[in-house]
């Protein structure tokens, strides 16, 4: 499936670049049909890809084998690759060819904590209890992006046309921790589109703020630093910092009533102090606040702090955060949706295998969804909604807003946007395995 998608990719590349040849209707059909049938050769190769990079299930910042095999196909296959870019050691952007226009391809390479599962089973079934896993598709995108830059290149060199192809991986993306770095360290410069990919369960593409489910974000982590006491000896000398944490999430919990409905805030806490007799001197918990635009993902950061302010008053302790990642609400370019919509539609559904369709009904019964099977049309190109209710938040948001871009939403999976495996009985300590969008 991901073949047919990389090929429109490839061909909406090509629409874009603007030269003689491009510009010539006929020629520019027959280049899509040749793109069309350079993808499909590479079937083994892309699907070899995905699996090899689900192999890996690295989280966040530590994607090194994943960049490792990548940047390694990429190389072999005449592109120059830059490594540790912006001083995140996996972050790296491969490159071919010169000057306008340059087109960059983009797409995720992390994955999520203890979504670890066997390829093609069903129902919840961890490779490693615990593990991570790549729960929610960031193993595909790159098979996605890398053949459709490998084609476009090989379509360039024959055909003499001009341009600059560049491809980038979202580095811990489910940390919302990168992109921003990206675009200030000047990676987006000179880039005119940028071309994201993400797996789900529909084939479609979208503008603006699309289906209004995009939420902007700050990610802080909160440090709690109190006076560690024996707990029973001499309670009367700590100072917990525990205490702390707990009341700023208690304050913010009473909060989120007089909140907008818009918002979304969750937390974890990352540290609990270490045994119960001993007071906490450290404990930290770290926040997400969303919100569909600046001024209102502001005011949420600013309460998170005024609580957690009031949460050192009440224990006497004193406080230190750090903004650890950052989202733009995502605003896509509708000149590149429109076009990209209209190669979805010539490329079109794959043919599903008898296989396909059994294992995704499968899924869809083990999840309680509809039973109905993988989508076999495609989507209407999707019109902004007038009443944005936000969700999940991509770091994307922080190129769109320099760079035209848009994303290609290509089908390979099952179920809405967020699930969980619903049976935790079927193993024994590990309640769910999660696939929600960061
Ligand atoms: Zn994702």
């Amino acid at each position: 499936m991901s073949l047919r998608v990389a090929g429109l990719i490839v061909a909406c590349g090509l629409m874009l670049a603007g030269n003689a040849v491009a510009q010539d209707a006929a020629a520019l059909a027959e280049l899509k049909q040749q793109a069309i049938q350079e993808i499909d050769k590479r079937q083994i190769f892309t699907q070899q890809v995905v699996d090899q990079i689900y192999s890996y299930s690295e989280l966040g910042f530590q994607e090194v084998q994943t960049s490792r095999y990548v940047t390694g196909i990429l190389e072999k296959n005449g592109f120059s690759v830059e490594r540790g870019i912006a001083g995140i050691p996996t972050a790296w952007v491969g490159s071919y060819g010169s000057g306008k226009p340059v087109i960059a391809f983009i797409t995720d390479i992390d994955c999520i904590p203890r979504a670890s599962q066997k390829p093609g089973v069903a129902y919840h079934s961890p490779i490693i209890e615990g593990a991570p896993g790549h729960g929610e598709g960031h193993n595909s995108g790159m098979a996605v992006q890398v053949t459709a830059a490998m084609v476009l290149k090989k379509l360039m060199e024959e055909h003499h046309l001009m341009g600059t192809l560049k491809i980038f991986p979202g580095v811990a993306e489910e940390l919302l921790g990168t992109k921003a770095f990206l675009v200030r360290a000047g990676y987006f410069k000179d880039v005119d589109i940028v071309l994201g990919a993400h797996v789900e369960s529909e084939f479609s593409t979208a503008y603006s703020t699309g289906n209004g489910e995009w939420s902007g974000l700050v990610s802080v982590q909160y440090f709690f630093h109190g006076r560690a006491a024996h707990a029973a000896g001499a309670p009367w000398s700590g100072r917990s910092a525990l205490d702390a944490v707990e009341l700023m999430d208690v304050g913010w919990n009473f909060r989120r009533q007089h909140l907008r409905l818009q918002q979304r805030s969750h937390y974890v806490i990352m540290n609990g102090g270490d045994q119960p007799n001993v007071v906490p001197s450290e404990a930290s918990v770290w926040y997400y606040f969303r919100e569909l635009d600046y001024p209102h993902i502001k005011e949420l950061y600013d309460l998170g702090n005024t609580m957690a302010t009031a949460a050192t008053m009440m224990t006497s302790t004193t406080a230190d955060h750090h903004l650890v990642g950052s989202a733009w609400p995502p605003f896509f370019n509708k000149v590149i949706a429109e076009t990209q919509q209209k190669n979805i539609e010539a490329v079109g559904m794959p043919a599903w295998s008898d296989a396909d369709q059994q294992l995704a009904k499968a899924l869809q019964k083990e999840i309680g969804e509809k039973v109905e099977g993988l989508k076999l049309k495609v989507e209407p190109l999707k019109e902004p909604v007038k009443d944005p209710k936000g969700g999940g938040s991509d770091d994307v948001g922080d190129i769109a807003w320099n760079v035209p871009m848009t994303y290609l939403i290509f089908l390979g999976t099952v179920g809405s946007m967020a699930w969980q495996w619903p049976r935790p009985s079927r193993t024994k300590d590990q309640p769910q395995a999660q696939r929600s969008r960061r």
